[in-house]
């Protein structure tokens, strides 16, 4: 077996194509990306926020104005009560003051507003709807107030301020009181905005509404009322201080610093410190009140909204990345498997190779054996047939002595017939004579008849195999034993069909196979002083011619039956015996096509049976 053949078709080893670096490099790439797209996600999440708010702020407005819009006409309504004027004129009157008061506390829960009073032209109040409260406006003193001193002027006016004595964040309305068309006083309605704030603070976003000087007056956060937004010029603080409308000690700067997002909007930080908070802001202005509106919408919900999108992002980047990674290892692996499947194949290929070349040795080396057999074979045949010559040499050695006697005998008689004959002439007894003479041809006859045999047994045959008539050889083959079955004393009991009967075989082998059986059956009787010898001719079956050989001899033991065909098997001493026979005589009825077995004689003895497949009359009709 050849090294590669030999080798077991191991999987070769997967090289590690999978490197640890890529998910890094993927999670370092998508944080830069992330990185870069962070402001413009930002902003664009602000500005939706910014948006939201802006529709808020819209409401909100709308709200407030509608508002300030239902309580404007207010104060104008209330001062064409009669009753009022009444009072300016009889203002010690506790009757009319009483029911003056009544008037405005009924007026005041009618409108839901949080107080209308009534003041004369110095500004004093003379009838309040709060009259009952322990902080009550009546007999306090509102000239200062811008309000006042427009209605009293003659104009209806409005006006943001913390209230003096109430000290709750109103609106103003206030509208001059007429007798004759001349101003005798001022009605005032006060709205607190507390119910607004309230409102606001429900929302998500801050709301805040500054005047014209940048102060905080409503907030939906009460830490930033009163703070400023731009720095006070020290006019307006004066102002402020003057009309006492905001409580000076809380005009603290809010640190307000914003910068543009886009139009309308601005992110603005509000605050210092921890308390600091970052808005997307829009603001509107309420021109005809001089408010500015502004909503602040808490830039940190935008942020984290920016941030969850820009991860999902983030994520389905990685994801799509990390399925291409996958994807692109999944190919490495099938690429490997595939250029192991070719390894695997080329060491199967290597193999099959190997293998055809080691079968095409073996293919070579089996004909050269065949050859060589053949060689032998063809040996073995000359070898065989030098043998049977020699067997059939041997076998006229044994006979010599008795042929030689059986030649003499007819010789010394035809000396003596001849001697006899030469007399009885001499005598004139012509008649005995040739009485003499015709034996003596006889013997000449019988003689040649002799010869004739030997000559036929001891040739080389040139024949091939075809039908013979078992009968005619068997005949031969009595002949040519005659003489030492004579010499022997012995009998031969010789049973054969009284037709010919057709094998397969040639005439000179199978005579010779008889021969030497019936040998062989006088040998196996040497010391018998009445040897007796059966040779039978019998068809067991169609297909079958048999020749059978038997004696009364000590028959074969075990060892000799199972021995008894090989070549050189002999029990006979030296000189006497080859051990040959048998073995030629079973290669020539093995050649014919039949078989030549040995058994014994259940009376005792030896048989030998010669089967010769039959001849068919069509091969004998050929022959
Ligand atoms: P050989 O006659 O030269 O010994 P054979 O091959 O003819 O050679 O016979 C081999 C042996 O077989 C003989 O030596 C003998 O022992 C035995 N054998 C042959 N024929 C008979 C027989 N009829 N009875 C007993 N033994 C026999």
């Amino acid at each position: 077996m050849t090294d590669a053949a030999a080798r077991p078709l191991a999987r070769p080893g997967t090289p590690p194509r999978r490197a640890a670096w890529r998910p890094a490099l993927l999670l370092l790439l998508v944080a830069a990306l992330a990185g870069l797209a962070w402001p413009r996600v930002e902003r664009h999440y602000l500005v939706q926020a910014g948006m939201a708010g802006a529709d808020a702020l819209q409401l909100s407005v709308a709200g407030l104005r509608g508002a300030l819009d239902r309580f404007e006409p207010l104060p104008a309504l209330i001062a064409e009560r009669p009753i009022l004027a009444r009072l300016l004129d009889d203002p010690d009157n506790p009757a009319l003051l009483a029911e003056v008061n009544a008037l405005l506390l009924a007026t005041a829960d009618d409108l839901r507003v949080s107080d209308v009073y009534l003041m004369d032209l110095t500004g004093l109040t003379l009838a309040a709807s709060s009259y009952l409260k322990p902080l009550s406006f009546v007999g306090q003193n509102f000239a200062y107030r811008p309000y006042f001193a427009e209605a009293a002027a003659g104009r209806v006016t409005r006006y943001f301020a913390l209230g003096t004595t109430s000290g709750e964040r109103g609106y103003f309305y206030a509208a001059p009181v007429r007798r004759d068309g001349a101003v005798i006083g001022v009605v005032a309605v006060k709205f607190t905005v507390d119910a607004f704030e309230e409102a606001w603070r429900s929302g998500p976003s801050e709301l805040m509404v500054t005047d014209g000087n940048g102060v905080v007056f409503m907030a939906s956060r009460p830490e930033w009322h009163f703070r400023t937004t731009v720095p006070l010029s020290s006019a307006a603080r004066a102002e402020i201080r003057a009309t006492r409308q905001y409580p000076e000690d809380r005009l603290s700067p809010l640190h307000v610093d914003a910068r543009p997002l886009r139009d309308g909007q601005r992110l603005t930080r509000i605050g210092t410190g921890a308390q600091a908070g970052t808005f997307v802001e829009s603001d509107r202005l309420m021109a005809d009140a001089g408010w500015r509106v502004h909503i602040l919408t808490p830039a940190g919900p935008a942020r984290a909204q920016a941030a969850g999108a820009l991860g999902i992002g983030g994520m389905g980047f990685l994801m799509a990345g990390l399925a291409g990674a996958l994807a692109l290892s999944h190919r490495a692996r099938i690429l490997d498997r595939l250029a192991a499947q070719r390894e695997t194949q080329g060491l199967l290929e290597a193999r099959v190779r190997a293998r055809t070349r080691e079968l095409d040795a073996a293919n070579s080396s089996l004909r050269r054996e065949v050859e060589e057999r053949r060689n032998a074979e063809t040996r073995l045949r000359i070898t065989q047939k030098e043998l049977v010559q020699a067997g059939k040499l041997a076998a006229l050695g044994q006979m010599s002595a008795a042929i030689s006697h059986e030649i003499n005998q007819p010789l010394a008689a035809v000396k003596t017939f001849a001697e006899n004959a030469a007399q009885l002439i001499d005598r004139d007894r012509h008649g005995e004579a040739r009485d003499n003479m015709l034996r003596i041809s006889k013997m000449a006859d019988r003689i040649a008849a002799i010869a004739g045999h030997l000559r036929n047994f001891a040739r080389r045959p040139q024949e091939g195999t075809g039908p013979v008539d078992v009968c005619a050889v068997a005949d031969d083959a009595v002949d040519l034993m005659a003489v030492r079955l004579r010499a022997r004393g012995a009998v031969l009991d010789y049973d054969r069909p009284a037709a010919p009967v057709m094998a397969v075989g040639g005439a000179v082998r199978l005579q010779q196979v008889i021969v030497n059986l019936l040998n062989n059956a006088l040998d196996a009787m040497e010391g018998d002083p009445a040897p007796a010898v059966s040779l039978t001719i019998s068809r067991p079956d169609a297909g079958t011619v048999r020749i059978a050989v038997c004696d009364r001899g000590p028959g074969l033991t075990d060892t000799e039956l199972a021995q008894v065909f090989d070549p050189f098997f002999t029990t006979k001493p030296p000189g006497k015996g080859l051990g040959l026979g048998l073995s030629i005589s079973f290669n020539i009825v093995e050649d014919f096509g039949g078989h030549l077995r040995a058994c014994n004689r259940d009376g005792g003895g030896a048989e030998f049976r010669v089967d010769l497949p039959a001849a068919t009359v069509a091969l004998t009709a050929a022959q």
